[in-house]
């Protein structure tokens, strides 16, 4: 079921029926000024539960104007060129890094499918290309004036070298996407989702100073929901980033196979979360959210590829 929330006037947030959870995976809704914009719809096989969820905020989906995509991972816009024939007014704003994914998906679903598998269709639905007429491309610096709000756009990558936010310098709400990390509703717990291929610990440090340099009053998580206690937040975020990847880089310069890197990584970074909820679905829906074997080979992907000389002995 597709909950819809209004959290302040012109700002709705979409929970999307994703695994059998929800309160996973999130999409906002900003409505103003004749204009209804959406960041980050989510992923094909959820694109009739964000239909119905713009229609429960009292939208008709064919309004929709402006599709913002902080990054184009599936589980955030992998959705998008299904949904325009529903959106046939919508342009879709993406980083420039980010932009040709869209146009042309090919890629982007070959590399999926080595990672999915069989479970490709179920997880992420249909993945359409979106015209390039359709295509806005923005970059960091830029303001967009939607559903009357100043929305500047700042480059966060680290998560993904395509990732941006989008700050309402007036209301003091950040669209931060997956950079500010996963946290779930009802536990003091984030985790940083670390996906290979573009896993860069230092570029997301820097996005992380950015994000506290806007001195925010709401940072909007798509995984999930609003936070307002950031400082301590991101600093837990940014901690985990670093120990775990020197976690994994011990590992890998003790010559550890994947398989028992996956391993000792669960050993060693699960108790934590085990010490905050002992119920066995919080563990799960953490792992539908960033699960531990990509946040190992995120980690893996990044030690090879940034910094090869660490792991000689
Ligand atoms: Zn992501």
């Amino acid at each position: 079921m597709t909950e819809v929330t209004q959290l302040t006037p012109g700002i709705w947030q979409i929970s999307l029926p994703f695994q059998g959870e929800t309160d996973i995976i999130g999409s906002y809704l900003l409505a103003g000024s004749d204009e209804i914009a959406l960041i980050d719809p989510g992923p094909g096989s959820t694109s009739e539960a964000l239909l119905e969820g713009v229609r429960q905020a009292g939208f008709d989906p064919a309004r929709v104007t402006h599709i913002l995509a902080t990054h184009i991972h599936l589980d955030h816009t992998g959705g998008v060129g299904k949904l325009l024939a529903s959106m046939p007014q919508a342009r879709v704003f993406v980083h420039s890094k980010g932009a040709q994914h869209l146009i042309d998906p090919g890629k982007l679903i070959s590399s999926s499918e080595r990672i999915y598998g069989e479970r490709m269709q179920e997880l992420w639905g249909e993945i359409l290309p979106v015209p390039q007429e359709k295509v806005q491309v923005i970059e960091g610096g830029d303001v967009l004036n939607i559903a009357g709000r100043r929305l500047e756009v700042h480059y966060t990558p680290g998560h993904a070298i395509h990732h941006v936010i989008f700050f309402d310098v007036h209301s003091g709400d950040l669209f931060a996407g997956d950079v500010a990390g996963v946290r779930l509703p009802g536990i003091t717990y984030g985790r940083p989702p670390t996906p290979p291929p573009d896993l860069d610990i230092e570029a997301w440090s820097s996005s992380i100073d950015t994000l506290k340099k806007l001195r925010p009053d709401v940072i909007y998580l798509a995984h999930f929901g609003p936070v307002r206690n950031l400082a301590p937040h991101l600093e837990s975020i940014r901690a985990k980033l670093f120990n775990w990847g020197d976690l994994v880089l011990r590992a890998m310069r003790e010559n550890k196979s994947e398989a028992e890197i996956i391993e000792l990584f669960i050993a060693e970074t699960r108790p934590e979360l085990q010490r905050l909820s002992n119920d066995p679905r919080t563990l799960e829906r953490y792992e539908i959210a960033s699960n531990y074997p990509m946040t190992v080979q995120g980690y893996m992907r990044y030690w090879r590829k940034h910094h090869p000389e660490r792991l000689e002995a």
